[in-house]
């Protein structure tokens, strides 16, 4: 071991200098210039041609997979895998940044840039314990190969890709998320309610205000923090007096609209933002509005959700003691003057049966004469903290940092998902500041340097462990 870590040392340097040329590579995907050749786009074609490169360089058998995935690979025996990508999300706005985000500037001791953390940093970290690994004379008893995918930001293409004519590993780690180890990840369940409304009955009572749009929400994995509501023949001091201080009010056009203001959270961790579509409906008691079947049916939709992010009221709220509660997020609501629809997020904990959470939601929407259709649905992931790989890793993250650490899960969205008998291993150290996606990403050459000699130990584990087979 003392040899590999030495290795890493010595080598260091150069680690930093072949990280650099890939950060200075714009992988985003580019969907106005996508073609066979380039399937995510040109920009993320070029990092992969230089990863291959560097690794080929350094002396590992390559493969480049249509360009969509790739790999570098050295040892014989039985696949082990490393599932890293190098496609990253845009840099948002510019003005942002401290450094250039594809500058690849080194400052205080960080290495900033777009994709330093997530998820090229881990990515080049593992190639260069792999080569410490293999430099250091002992011999190889299994195959390690890095495997980079270039759309995990935006679908998991390349790894299906990958998977249809390339060898599944064993086993595996994702350095894409969090040290010590992510062993679970709850399942997700997303699902559409919609309801034709009936205009009629409108006009029979004239003086009651109507609701000619709403608008609540983009996106199933934030919580919403806006939700807009378009009145006809509403006084905006009335509307004011309901909805104050938590919305603004003003006139525009013909109409009133109410634009009510939340906090936006991930649909992961819920009960940290605060829902404006909830807020909306909290105020329906003190509101009458046509057209009236819109007004009950948001009635009945209200008791479904009830304000909460547990899932209780729909009758599916449950908990367990590895991952926590299943969490619940009313995320988009639309009204379009004929159609009422709203969509929710669901995860629900590993040890919870998909089954239960699909039928109790079909159950409550039946309940108030709905129908529920599935958007995508995934099921929970889970590594026990006492299988071979988990415990594997934790002796790995042990021996170099002296602190054993707890195998831990989350509510979802981890890249080792698609990979069987893999878990997420680092790159963010307990207690690190998370920048990925952000503006000034950085990754501390510290942990870049600390991750590498984590990730060659937990390598030199799985060597050992298939040598004694
Ligand atoms: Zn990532």
């Amino acid at each position: 071991m003392e040899k590999i870590h030495s290795l890493i040392g010595s080598d260091f340097d150069a680690l930093v200098d072949d990280l650099s040329a890939l950060l200075k590579i714009r992988s985003v995907l580019d969907e106005s210039h996508m073609t066979d050749e380039h399937p995510f786009g040109p920009g993320v074609t070029a990092a992969l041609e230089k990863f291959l490169a560097i690794a080929s360089r350094l002396g590992f058998r390559t493969k480049n997979i249509d360009n969509m995935a790739g790999y570098a690979e050295a040892g014989e025996g039985p696949l082990f895998g490393v599932l890293a990508h190098l496609d990253v999300v845009p840099e948002g706005k510019a003005g942002m940044w401290k450094f250039p985000p594809f500058g690849a500037v080194v400052s205080d001791g960080k290495l900033y840039g777009r994709g330093t953390n997530d998820d090229k940093g881990p990515a080049m970290s593992a190639l260069y314990a792999l080569k410490a690994l293999r430099d250091s004379g002992t011999a190889l008893n299994r195959r390690f190969r890095v495997i980079v995918g270039l759309d995990e930001e935006s679908g998991f293409r390349c790894i299906e890709r990958y998977k249809k004519t390339e060898e599944i590993p064993e086993e595996g780690f994702s350095p894409d998320a969090n040290f010590p180890v992510v062993n679970g990840e709850k399942g997700s369940l997303s699902f559409a309610l919609s309801k034709r409304i009936s205009a009629s009955g409108i006009k029979s009572i004239k003086s009651l205000p109507e609701v000619i749009a709403i608008n609540g929400g983009t996106r199933l994995n934030v919580v919403p923090d806006e939700a807009r509501i378009l009145f006809r023949g509403a006084s905006a001091g009335h509307l004011e007096k309901v909805f104050l201080p938590d919305a603004s009010v003003r006139n525009e056009g013909a109409g009133v609209q109410v634009v009510v203001n939340g906090a936006a959270a991930h649909a992961m961790e819920p009960w940290k933002g605060d829902n404006a579509i909830y807020k909306f409906l909290a105020r329906l008691d003190e509101l009458d509005f046509g057209p009236p079947a819109l007004h009950a049916e948001l009635f009945k939709l209200r008791g479904l959700f009830n304000g909460e992010t547990d899932g209780k009221s729909l009758g599916v709220a449950c908990r367990d003691d590895i991952s926590g509660p299943l969490s619940c997020n009313l995320a988009v609501i639309s009204f379009d003057g004929e159609n009422l629809a709203v969509k929710c997020d669901i995860r629900y904990p590993v040890k919870a049966d998909g089954k239960f959470v699909l039928d109790g939601i079909a159950r409550a929407a039946d309940s108030i004469g709905w129908t529920p259709e599935v958007l995508k649905s995934k099921t929970p992931l889970y590594v026990a903290p006492d299988s071979n790989l988990v415990r594997t890793l934790l002796d790995a993250y042990e021996a170099v940092t002296g602190e054993r650490g707890e195998p831990f899960s989350i509510g979802g969205g981890t890249y080792c998902r698609a990979m069987p008998n893999s878990v997420s291993f680092g790159g963010v150290f307990p207690g690190e500041e998370e920048n990925a996606h952000q503006a000034n990403e950085y990754i501390a050459l510290d942990s870049l340097r600390r991750m590498t000699h984590i990730y060659a130990e937990a390598l030199a584990r799985f060597n050992r462990n298939a040598g004694q087979q």
